[in-house]
């Protein structure tokens, strides 16, 4: 199991590997690039649209300001130099009130800070002296206001907007303002309380000292807060967008400074909320990638194949050079690329060298040196071919009488000499087909196919004959004995025949030498 989960190291599969790694590497490469950019792209859209959101909503409640301040100054126009007439000052504030839907109360206050008119009534302050941190400041700035976020006595968070009056003569009268709750229903309330966002996107108000005056946690009302937005970024910047952190989760915020109120706007959204779109986006990504990566793959598959495949039958071939036909396949390899081209030379270079020098091997290994005849291994391997063919043949066994006579008397150097002669004179008288061996020592075989017995005989008898009648230089005349064999195939061992062989050139050594004797009359004399 092991062994085939380990990768082969040819080259097709390195190539194919390098492929695969490529691939896998361009393509996290590609997922995270996109992630990246996608992520920023949500992030700097969400930062982008929710300070325009805040910033709509900033220009929104200060147009609302406006239309408060200016309806405020309309009635304090209208009820300056009037405010002894009760009835005109209780219609006027009703009329607020009711006609224009933008107060929870309104109330018209003389210079002594008394209330001269109320509306609603309920609230019961008609003549009563204000004390308020809000009537104080109207009072004695004496200028339009919207005051800081108070409680009312009535437990109400609310803001007070006044404006002063001024009789015709330029005396300072009082001032006329309302009071808009923040908690409760109000124009303001609708305005910027309801919006918020099921994706967790939410809005929050604060003032100038980081009070929360609009939050969808209504727990958080009126309470200070760490803000959000740094004063210094709020200062210079009217809108503007940043990350905050509230309740350790990572927030979205765009926010707007309503400068009539010095209100800041901020619109939040939740980072996570914002990039939840971003896995369903990798997986398009990756659906869409994915199918173009695996056909590349294949691609790739094909071509490392392709590649490889030269290369691959070559290195084959490489472990059977020493086969016949190697070369003719080598050949045929198309090498279509310079490597294997080169390779491809080299072997074929190689080759022809390898056969040239294993061909001069074997005859150096299969001849005798002295003689230029074949040794005996050169004769095992006729044999073999022989045997292999069935071929029929008689064998000759020849040895030289009396030759230590020539050494003792001559010399070896002179016997060696007279051992190449008699060689030479064996192969002169030998037929194309017939094969002449040097058997070791003085002693020679001659094989001659498909030949019988009594042909064998008469050639030995004209071999001996011939050696007779040479004059061996410095030895003079030398005779020679032979003994002859046949080999029948299916009916006796090469063992065997080459020992009939043998005895009968014994027998014709004891026949006085100088003769040749067959298998069959050698077997009867050694049988008698
Ligand atoms: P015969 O065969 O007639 O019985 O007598 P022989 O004197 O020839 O006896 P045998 O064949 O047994 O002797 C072989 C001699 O040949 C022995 C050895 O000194 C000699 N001899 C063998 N090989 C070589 C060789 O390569 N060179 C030389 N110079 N002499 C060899
Ligand atoms: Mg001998
Ligand atoms: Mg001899």
């Amino acid at each position: 199991m092991l062994r085939l989960l380990k990768p082969r190291n040819d080259l097709r599969t390195l190539i194919t590997l390098l492929a695969v790694a490529s691939i896998v590497i361009t393509l996290a490469n590609s997922l995270y690039a996109s992630w990246r950019v996608q992520r920023q792209v949500l992030i700097e859209n969400t930062l982008e649209s929710n300070r325009v959101y805040a910033t709509k909503l900033a220009s929104t409640t200060g147009l609302f300001f406006q239309q408060v301040q200016g309806q405020l100054a309309w009635s304090a126009n209208y009820i300056a130099d009037k405010l002894d007439d009760d009835a005109v000052l209780m219609a006027e504030v009703t009329r607020l009130r009711e006609q224009t839907n933008s107060f929870n109360s309104v109330l018209i206050v003389d210079q002594y800070g008394r209330v001269k008119g109320i509306s609603p009534e309920s609230l019961k302050l008609r003549g009563v002296q204000l004390h308020t941190e809000a009537a104080k400041e109207a009072l004695s700035e004496r200028k339009p206001l919207i005051s800081k976020p108070t409680l009312s006595a009535a437990n109400n968070l609310m803001v007070f907007v006044s404006w002063p009056i001024w009789s015709k003569s330029g005396e300072y009268q009082g001032y006329i303002g309302g009071t808009i709750y923040l908690k409760k229903k109000s124009i303001l309330n609708e305005l910027l309380g309801a919006q918020f966002y099921r994706d967790g996107s939410s809005l929050m108000v604060t003032d100038g000292e980081n009070r929360v005056l609009y939050h969808p946690d209504p727990r958080l009302l009126g309470q200070s807060v760490m803000p959000l937005i740094p004063d210094e970024q709020r200062e210079q910047q009217q809108n503007g967008y940043r990350e905050v952190m509230r309740d350790n989760t990572p927030m979205l915020a765009g926010y707007a400074v309503v400068p009539v109120a010095n209100w800041t706007i901020i619109a939040l959204k939740p980072t996570a909320a914002t990039l939840q779109p971003l896995s369903g986006l990798l997986f398009k990504v990756l659906t869409h990638s994915v199918p173009f990566a695996l056909l590349t793959l294949l691609c790739a598959w094909l071509m490392a194949r392709w590649i490889a495949l030269p290369l691959w039958q070559l290195a084959r071939k490489a472990s059977q050079m020493d086969t016949p036909a190697v070369a003719s396949e080598i050949n045929s390899i198309r090498s279509w690329y310079f490597e294997a081209a080169q390779i491809k030379r080299a072997m074929l270079t190689g080759i022809s060298l390898v056969q040239e020098k294993i061909g001069r091997l074997k005859v150096e290994v299969q001849t005798d040196p002295m003689t230029r005849l074949l040794n005996r291994r050169g004769l095992s391997a006729v044999l073999e071919y022989f045997v292999a063919t069935q071929q029929p043949f008689t064998v000759l066994a020849l040895d030289i009488d009396h030759f230590k006579r020539v050494n003792d008397n001559w010399g070896h150097d002179t016997g060696d000499r007279v051992i190449a002669s008699i060689a030479s004179l064996l192969q002169d008288n030998a037929r194309q087909g017939d094969v002449v061996c040097r058997n070791g020592g003085e002693e020679f075989l001659m094989i001659l196919p498909g030949t019988t017995l009594t042909h064998a005989s008469e050639v030995a008898e004209r071999v001996r004959e011939a050696v007779f009648m040479t004059p061996f230089p410095v030895v003079g005349q030398l005779s020679i004995s032979i003994g002859v064999a046949e080999w029948q195939p299916m009916q006796q061992t090469l063992e065997q025949v080459f020992r009939q062989a043998d005895n009968a050139l014994y027998e014709a050594k004891h026949a006085g030498r100088n003769c040749v004797m067959t298998a069959n009359t050698a077997l009867a004399d050694v049988a008698n």
